[in-house]
């Protein structure tokens, strides 16, 4: 079905935008073809779409995709779905709220095999939904998401820089982003108060080591709780390290006693954490 054809459905069928769902869609073909064509999807792939919508991007997704596996919480799209994909033998659209599935429950939907994930995400969870793909147990090979662009400079910024943050080393750990095209806020329906941008986070396997993983992560969530203030005093709130010896620890890593949390790259994370555990 034409996207136009899909708008006027959506009004016809008196559906209403839930804003508190992240509800901006999009109908324009050049821009859902572009996004497929991010993602790098082929013939051979399984993909997984969050927030099926009014299916635009599903329908697009199809035609590239051997499979598409669509969550979307709002059961009102409904009626508009089963026409929008009327037809489209290799999509399946579940009403499940993606971030209330553990990866048992994914993978009994999803299958044990390799999966895309590919979606213009709800804005109110785009950082816990693709932590929790990329953190998962499930074989994500890449995430192509759209999301504000505010977030994008997050996920892919450059150590030391003002964009960068404790989200930038979560990504880092398990894959890396780059932006692959801006977008601005007029493509969407309605049309949200910021510009959005599209990001391709690869999965790395195996960057760090699998025991490193929590130890790095709190490390990481302690360096970052109070950006203004030293690594050193972050280390003494989170951790009850005494001052002399986080001083001590710091200097060992390389860096001076007032050296901030945004100063260290992952590697300097993960020698850290190596560090406290040997004192
Ligand atoms: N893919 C469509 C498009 O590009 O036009 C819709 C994108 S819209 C930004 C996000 C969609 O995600 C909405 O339809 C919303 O209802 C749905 N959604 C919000 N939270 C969700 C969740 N936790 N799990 C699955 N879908 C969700």
């Amino acid at each position: 079905m034409e996207n136009r054809n899909i708008a006027e459905l959506l009004k016809a069928s008196g559906f209403r935008f839930n804003k508190a769902l992240g509800q901006n869609f999009i109908f324009d073909t050049n821009l859902l073809d572009a996004i497929v064509a991010d993602s790098g999807v082929t013939k051979d792939d399984v993909v997984v779409e969050v927030g099926t919508g009014a299916g635009t991007l599903t329908s697009r997704l199809a035609a590239r995709a051997a499979k598409v596996i669509s969550f979307e919480v709002d059961t009102a799209l409904q009626p508009v779905l089963s026409l929008s994909l009327q037809g489209l033998d290799n999509v399946e659209v579940v009403f499940r709220d993606v971030l209330k599935l553990g990866d048992d429950e994914l993978r009994a939907i999803v299958g044990d095999g390799p999966f895309k994930v590919v979606a213009n995400l709800p804005y109110y969870v785009t950082t816990p939904l693709v932590m929790r793909f990329i953190e998962s147990t499930l074989d994500v090979r890449s995430l192509t998401v759209m999301v504000q662009k505010e977030v994008a400079d997050r996920f892919r910024a450059a150590t030391g820089t003002a964009d960068y943050a404790a989200v930038t080393l979560a990504v880092q750990m398990f894959g890396s982003a780059k932006l692959t095209r801006t977008v601005g806020r007029e493509m969407f329906r309605p049309s949200p108060n910021v510009d959005s941008a599209v990001v391709r986070i690869d999965r790395e396997r195996d960057k760090i080591a699998a025991e490193d993983v929590p130890r790095v992560k709190k490390l990481i969530r302690a360096a970052f709780a109070m950006r203004r203030k030293t690594l050193v005093n972050n280390l003494q709130a989170s951790f009850v390290t005494p001052k002399e010896e986080g001083t001590r620890l710091v200097g060992e890593l390389g860096f001076s006693p007032t050296v901030r949390g945004e100063a260290l790259s992952l590697d300097d994370f993960v020698r850290l954490a190596h560090l406290m555990d040997k004192h």
